[in-house]
């Protein structure tokens, strides 16, 4: 058995506590088994649950363990790629539904968190992102054009708007998006696995799968204390595929992604004199940046920011610099920053920057590629894999469904990412000084 501790992250040391989640200790059977205990996990087991499925849940640690618990805890509408881009890729019809329909994510994590009481200080006062150039602008203007065409509640801002929302005059302008919203990531997570557990849910924590094989018709799946045997069995570990040593219990999962490691600060309570100048109403913020942070106020005034760190994803204190470096340079009213929280996460990058259901084989699916925009998406995707199983046709589905891809030389990943890191910090930085 494997025991992972929880980083020492803000959301640790402030979220709600953890349901009872003990280790698999024998040998059971259920309708479906569940790999993976993030949002994508925990909400296929809630809505499978909550529809008279006999549902397992198995996770290495404890629910929230991975970048579920460790995240943001931004509310973000939308997929990474704009509606062009989705068109461009899945045509007219189906692109245009993929981009509405992921404008609908949020609502359904602030309904969720509604619905099940879950105490996450969950906040809906919408999402910034400010531009760093013209082609930034450019972008989010058309961005905004396409949600407005939806009438969905979305605005540009400028230079002034954009300043006084966010609290720095580092962006040339803005994009609001009153969808979006922020919560404690790990209190969200620990209220979606209360909610399972009472529609039904038999979740195992510090349950490693190290197996996953087909043996007289339904999935056998190990861990080292039991094992659960199934007729369908989803793998929602994201970036955390590998987990089970060497590649994980379904390999080329793993290789469909690349882990990247996401660094996160939090401070000590600021004055409220530095408080009042930053995001006064209540918002998140990240940017458009290549190489891009994101940042927000928790509600006892900790200014928490995130970005590019080591690749290793050491904690060594050096390896959040960049981070401290953009608190200093986009908020200079901070001063030195007073640190009380230094943690990382792992994101799953892909080629296409989209999630995809995957389906394995008979009756296993995958969900994953959240591109480190999965506290709305990932909590969508629970609720598509569990429709998918219950029987909704792959064209309703808000994902698309495709065949899992390794990524071509996946063993040269660290090589490349650190070339990729050097030429993306390049251009941003070329971008923001042609303005
Ligand atoms: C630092 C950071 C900041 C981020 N900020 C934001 C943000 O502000 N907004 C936003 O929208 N997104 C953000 N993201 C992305 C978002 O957190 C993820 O997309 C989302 O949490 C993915 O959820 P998941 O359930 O798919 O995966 P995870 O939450 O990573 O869960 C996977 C789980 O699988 C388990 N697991 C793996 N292998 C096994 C195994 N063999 N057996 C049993 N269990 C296993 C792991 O223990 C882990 O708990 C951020 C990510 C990071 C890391």
């Amino acid at each position: 058995m494997c025991q992972h501790q929880l980083p020492e992250s803000l959301w640790a040391a402030t979220a709600r506590p953890a349901p009872d989640t003990v280790a698999l200790r024998e040998d059971i059977s259920a309708d479906v088994v569940i790999v993976g205990g993030g949002f994508t996990g925990l909400s296929a087991a809630l809505h499978l649950a909550e529809r008279g499925t006999d549902v397992v849940l198995l996770e290495a640690a404890e629910p929230g363990w991975g970048a579920s618990g460790r995240n943001g805890g931004q509310v973000i509408p939308g997929f990474k790629l704009e509606l062009a881009e989705l068109v461009s890729r899945y045509g007219e019809e189906k692109g245009r539904r993929l981009f509405a329909a992921a404008g609908t994510f949020p609502d359904l994590v602030f309904d969720l968190i509604e619905r099940h009481q879950i105490e996450c200080a969950a906040a809906r006062a919408g999402w910034i992102q400010g531009a760093h150039c013209t082609s930034a602008h450019d972008h989010l203007e058309r961005r905004c054009d396409s949600w407005a065409a939806l009438g969905a509640p979305v605005e540009m801002l400028d230079r002034v708007e954009t300043a006084h929302l966010l609290g720095t005059e580092w962006y040339t302008t803005g994009f609001i998006d009153r969808r979006g919203g922020g919560l404690n990531p790990l209190g969200y997570a620990r209220g979606l696995a209360h909610a399972a557990i009472a529609a039904g849910a038999r979740i195992h924590g510090q349950s490693t799968v190290q197996s996953i094989e087909q043996e007289g018709g339904a999935w056998l799946v190990r861990t080292a204390g039991g094992a659960a045997r199934a007729q369908n069995v989803l793998l929602a570990t994201n970036g955390y595929s590998y987990l089970a040593g060497g590649s994980g219990p379904w390999p080329k999962l793993a290789e469909s992604i690349i882990p990247v490691h996401s660094y996160q600060v939090a401070t000590r309570p600021l004055s409220d004199n530095i408080r009042r100048t930053i995001l006064p109403e209540g918002q998140v913020s990240s940017d458009l940046r290549r190489l891009l942070v994101y940042f927000r106020l928790d509600p006892e005034g900790r200014f928490v920011m995130g970005g590019r760190g080591g690749l290793d994803g050491s904690l060594d204190r050096a390896k959040f610099a960049g981070v401290i470096a953009s608190i200093r340079d986009l908020f200079p009213q901070i001063g030195d920053p007073d640190l009380a929280f230094f943690w990382n996460g792992q994101i799953a990058i892909n080629l296409d920057h989209m999630p995809h259901i995957h389906p394995l084989a008979e009756g296993a699916l995958a969900g994953l590629g959240f591109n480190g925009r999965g506290v709305a998406a990932a909590t969508a995707m629970g609720k598509a894999l569990a429709d998918k199983i219950l029987g909704v046709a792959d064209d309703d589905l808000p994902f698309p469904v495709e065949p899992l891809k390794a990524i071509p030389f996946h063993g040269l990943r660290l090589p490349a990412m650190h070339l990729a890191v050097a030429w993306k910090r390049f251009r941003d930085a070329q971008e923001r000084r042609s303005g």
